[in-house]
């Protein structure tokens, strides 16, 4: 899967593509990770990106020539790629749109926005979709990419190591994660639950999905809205309500 992000600050993406499992992922070939500046397709001597807004008002717009020009190059490259633009005004990226986007394995070339954004007619011309990662704004695009590129790329076979790790996450199926526990035993006297000790693979998943459920419970509840419990869970909830009282009124 190719990663291409169009930006004015390549530096910043670039050292993103650099580090960690995203880095691991493009040294073993299962994606890969490239910028390109905006500001390289500038037509004039003083390399110009940006101008003021028809109509008046303050900030500056993204011209839309050198974008253009940027996103062409981009697609002779991933001729098939999808354009999607960073924008606090498109749909919101969760889990399941990271999900979707690893599945479908399209190339996807991100367009990062600065100042107030882009020229309309490179939006309604050359963009296939809108995302924003969440409903507050940025000063730009580079953030949202990154951390879209993140959350889809751990999600491709081989890029974190071991896939069992991504399907235990947050947010799949719409539960919270469990808790986690690492040595040492004892840590300023709290210890690890006994059973994760124990080597009993039933009691430590039936452990584990308490504890994801207990959290999701106290933490984001709206998520069994989402998804209303199974029979397995409904079982584990009345059980741990069973506990509650018994503490309140022993
Ligand atoms: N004037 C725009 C508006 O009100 O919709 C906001 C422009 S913002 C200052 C500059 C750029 O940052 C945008 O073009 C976009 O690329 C990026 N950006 C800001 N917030 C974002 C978000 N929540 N999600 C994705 N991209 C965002």
């Amino acid at each position: 899967m190719e990663f291409t992000v169009l930006t004015l600050f390549p530096e910043l993406v670039d050292t993103f593509f650099e580090h960690g499992m995203i880095h691991r992922g493009i040294e073993s070939r299962l994606i890969t990770g490239t910028c390109v500046n905006i500001r390289d397709f500038s037509c004039d001597r003083h390399k110009t990106v940006d101008d003021r807004p028809y109509g008046g008002g303050s900030g500056m717009v993204m011209k839309p020539e050198p974008l253009e020009a940027a996103i062409s190059f981009a697609k002779e490259k991933t001729p098939k790629a999808k354009v999607v633009l960073m924008t606090p005004q498109g749909i919101r990226f969760n889990q399941q749109k990271a999900c979707d986007l690893a599945n479908r394995r399209e190339d996807l070339i991100f367009v990062c926005g600065r100042y107030e954004g882009i020229d309309e007619r490179v939006y309604t011309q050359l963009v296939d979709e809108e995302i924003s990662i969440g409903d507050y704004v940025m000063t730009g695009g580079e953030l949202a990419a990154m951390a879209i590129i993140d959350s889809v790329a751990r999600m491709i076979p081989g890029v974190l190591g071991s896939e069992a790790s991504s399907l235990s996450d947050s947010f799949i199926d719409d539960r919270l994660e469990y808790a986690h526990y690492t040595r040492p035993e004892v840590h300023n006297g709290l210890s690890v639950p006994g059973v994760l000790l124990s080597g009993n693979h039933e009691r430590i998943r039936q452990w584990r999905k308490t504890s994801s459920l207990q959290r999701t419970f106290l933490k984001r509840p709206d998520l069994f809205e989402t998804q209303v419990p199974t029979v397995e869970e409904k079982k584990i909830l009345r059980q741990w309500c069973r506990e509650l009282e018994t503490l309140v009124n022993p």
